[in-house]
């Protein structure tokens, strides 16, 4: 190892800063965020740095540098822009067997400062020694976008609980196995969801009742196709989960961010051929929630759009299961937004609506007369078999036969394919549509050719 890793506490101590510039600044901000007291050497002050002055926050000790300026003082940065100064500070700390950092210069350097990434008690901190400090900033964004916000809240009540957890449970490693499965429990959801009394709450019950295991439950929407279109949310949720449930529409781009040792199950089900049934899938998810697992439903599109993730929830909830959802983008508003069709547009369509095509055979359970309105675009999930009444039901109720109609295929994926025609053609134009397919119709429709930007048309 070439440098030892630890984390300073500063508050109520001095730090000297020589230079009063931008970067000096900048240090100077994280110092005082640390709760330093700082003691800043420099001939003038910058406008921020005087402001801070000037309120109080920092010292100004003296204009030039001067070897005594490093007594009593616990860490020394030097961020001036003469390096021949910056040298001398070095060596004036090294004497004095100080910690010192001349700022981007490794040689005059006891010790560094690494990338971090902050959720409150929980820091996580990144070096490369200095070598590739863009590589450390690079890993730190990956990192931080795995990491949940509410880390945070849940280090911070830990902290508040650890005296009390040791008193009651008296062996570190009944301690650790404690913690562990409290953080994987639904103390987890609890936090997530902002409900932080009853997120302390749970520590309680489970201080009381140390062995149960509870499990939860996130729904979580995949989107269209895209892995880029998966939420930070989601991901987070795929790389935590022991067991993923997921279905036939979810793209095996997004099976692929799963944590490679969770269990994997299909329950997916195409129109036509059940693999497993909804019931069978509700049955399974509270079957792994009670045995303690984090459970990921992982559906298609957006859970709440034509997904049952509602029916799946109420299951749940009856069954006294912890749930979250994490909505995803439908193919409503990926493919389309993909094959360069907007839903509104000023001067063509004023409404949407989401409509599914699995209606009766004979189209008797929908209100075709309010959606044969122009300039009004319908989008039609699931609608290729029964293409033919529905493009017949709306030129019935007066919808124009030379309105424009587009099925999107594979939207937002590689293979995305976009078939364009009218709407007296439909049924022609889904017949050998590959699946999964979306219709759209309406005079936005029209936009296509001149809008579309990904895939076929590049
Ligand atoms: N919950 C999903 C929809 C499930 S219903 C969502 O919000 O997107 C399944 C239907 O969605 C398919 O029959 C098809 O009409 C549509 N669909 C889903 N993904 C699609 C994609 N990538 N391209 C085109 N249509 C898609």
């Amino acid at each position: 190892m070439d440098y030892y890793p630890l984390f300073a506490r500063l508050q109520q101590r001095p730090v000297l800063v020589v230079g009063a510039g931008q970067v000096a600044e900048r240090k100077v901000d994280s110092l005082l965020q640390s709760g330093a007291i700082v003691r800043l050497v420099a001939p003038e002050l910058n406008a921020v740095l005087q402001q801070w002055l000037d309120a109080g926050r920092i010292e100004h000790i003296a204009t030039e540098f001067a070897p005594e300026h490093i007594q009593n003082v616990f860490l020394v940065v030097a961020a001036t822009n003469d390096a021949a100064l910056n040298q001398q500070i070095f060596a004036a700390a090294e004497a004095a067997h100080t910690l010192c950092n001349v700022v981007d210069d490794l040689q005059n350097c006891n010790f560094i400062v690494p990338a971090l990434i902050d959720r409150g008690a929980l820091q996580i901190a990144i070096s490369t020694g200095g070598k590739a400090p863009v590589l450390a900033r690079i890993w730190r964004q990956k990192i931080e976008a795995l990491l949940p916000e509410h880390l945070s809240d849940a280090a911070n009540i830990a902290g508040r609980w650890r005296g009390k957890v040791k008193e009651r449970i008296h062996s570190m490693s009944a301690r650790r196995q404690f913690w562990e499965r409290l953080f994987h429990s639904r103390f987890d959801t609890l936090t997530a969801q902002g409900k932080l009394t009853e997120a302390e709450n749970e520590i309680e019950t489970q201080l009381q009742n140390p062995p149960q295991q509870n499990g939860q439950v996130v729904l979580v929407g995949a989107g269209p196709g895209d892995v880029g279109l998966m939420t930070l949310k989601g991901l987070q949720a795929l790389q935590d989960a022991d067991i993923v449930l997921y279905d036939a529409l979810v793209s095996d781009d997004i099976l692929n961010l799963i944590r490679k040792d969770a269990q994997r199950i299909s329950v997916g089900k195409r129109a036509g051929n059940h693999s497993v049934m909804q019931e069978k899938t509700n049955e399974l998810l509270v079957q792994y929630a009670l045995e303690g697992k984090r459970v990921v439903r992982l559906k298609g599109g957006d859970p709440f759009v034509f997904g049952r993730g509602g029916e799946e929830l109420q299951v749940l909830q009856q069954a006294g299961i912890a749930y979250r959802v994490i909505p995803g983008i439908t193919a409503g508003l990926g493919a389309t937004a993909y094959a360069g069709i907007p839903l509104t547009h000023r001067k063509l369509a004023q409404t949407a609506t989401f409509i599914t095509g699995h209606c009766q055979a004979d189209g008797s359970d929908i209100d075709w007369q309010s959606l044969a309105l122009s300039r009004h675009t319908l989008v039609v999930y699931m609608g290729t078999i029964n293409a033919a009444t529905i493009a017949e039901q709306l030129q019935q109720h007066g919808r124009s036969s030379d309105t424009p109609v587009a099925v999107i295929s594979n939207g937002t994926r590689e293979n995305q394919s976009t078939n364009k025609g009218v709407l007296k053609d439909l049924p022609q134009l889904t017949s050998n549509a590959p699946s999964p397919a979306l219709i759209v119709i309406g005079e936005v429709v029209s936009l296509h050719e001149q809008l579309a930007w990904f895939g076929e048309h590049i």
